[in-house]
């Protein structure tokens, strides 16, 4: 894996690239865009380049410092991301944290990688610091590293990550050079299911439009997924004005879990975009099979309502995701105000 290999993101490649050739990579870059279209891959490809005795400033992929960055056990590249991130990626177990594995990045974490930086390269020309989800940084870990952007250590590259780039304080995204990655093409997340998952064509250029331009979304549609979302959309468009019995089955079936809720809301967020898309007689809605239906609920709805349910939807997203909402209360919540009014 090279940079060069990163075909789908000419925009961020480019730039990288041409700083690469002039010998002049920016201390610190900020990689933006949505998740599953290749920002962390990218990073890895950027370490490789920055690092690979092979081929400087390309990064042969097959040496043996390149494998190191891969398989994240390079002494000068350090990976920074939630507790919980390294756990649910199998990098670390539960039990090699203290408490529950954090959901942030804590000012603990970032303490720990200026220890490092502190100290010079033991391999490679240059230290880096990949931070994944960088938007996860609480502020007081965005406070601190802001130190580290001001006055960088010396031979020292640091790359944020983040699909929420909002999330981060103005004075660290101005300090950063920005590489944007957009969301990959329905053909290309098509052929590398078909390709590489051996999908069938037809449920691979489905899966491909629902992903969104994400690939990482992509392979987690499976066909029970698929249907599943297509019962829960049904089951949402059903509810009427007055039913609460029906909100509150509803919230009981989305709120099994946080993680349940958090891809329900996720599905019903989508779905809110193709019934809006539908309404103005567009085309390429997310959820192609679902095409009448989003017709005939554009008809029922009005805008003002569709754009109340979109912030209703995130409300409660962030109110499960960053403030440890129990998930059932807050998607009955939601479901009242969406229905009771
Ligand atoms: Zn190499």
């Amino acid at each position: 894996m090279s940079l060069d290999e990163v075909k789908e993101q000419p925009q961020a490649i480019d730039a990288l690239t041409r700083a690469l050739k002039a010998g002049q990579v920016h201390h610190a870059w900020l990689f933006q865009g949505p998740d599953g279209v290749g920002k962390e891959l990218t990073a890895l490809g950027l370490a490789q380049a920055m690092t690979c005795p092979v081929k400087p400033n390309v990064g042969c992929g097959t040496c043996a410092s390149c494998q190191k960055i891969a398989k994240r056990n390079h002494p000068d590249v350090t990976w920074v991301m939630p507790e919980e991130e390294f756990v649910s990626r199998g990098l670390a177990a539960r039990s090699d944290f203290a408490g529950t594995p954090s959901r942030d990045i804590r000012i603990e974490q970032i303490r720990k990688l200026q220890e490092r930086l502190a100290f010079r390269a033991l391999e490679a020309p240059y230290k880096l610091a990949l931070i994944v989800t960088a938007h996860a940084m609480n502020p007081p870990a965005q406070n601190a590293l802001l130190k580290t952007l001001e006055e960088p250590p010396k031979d020292t590259i640091l790359v944020l990550i983040s699909s929420a780039t909002d999330k981060l304080l103005p004075t660290i995204r101005s300090r950063c050079a920005k590489a944007s990655f957009g969301p990959l093409s329905p053909q290309f997340i098509a052929q590398h299911l078909m390709a590489k998952k051996k999908v069938e064509p037809a449920l691979a250029e489905q899966i491909a439009a629902m992903s969104a331009g994400s690939l990482s979304r992509a392979l987690e549609l499976n066909p029970k997924a698929l249907a599943h979302r297509k019962e829960l959309i049904e089951q949402f468009e059903a509810l009427v004005p007055g039913d609460a019995r029906g909100w509150l089955a509803l919230a009981e079936t989305m709120g099994a879990d946080r993680q349940t809720a958090e891809d329900a809301l996720e599905i019903l967020q989508t779905w809110n975009h193709d019934v809006a898309l539908a309404q103005v007689g567009g085309t390429g809605l997310v959820n192609v099979d679902l095409q009448a239906l989003a017709v005939s609920a554009g008809a029922k709805v009005s805008h003002a309502n569709l754009h109340r349910r979109t912030v209703l939807i995130d409300e409660a997203r962030n109110a499960i995701t960053q403030r440890n909402g129990a998930a059932r209360l807050q998607l009955e919540r939601m479901l009242v105000e969406m229905f009771a009014s």
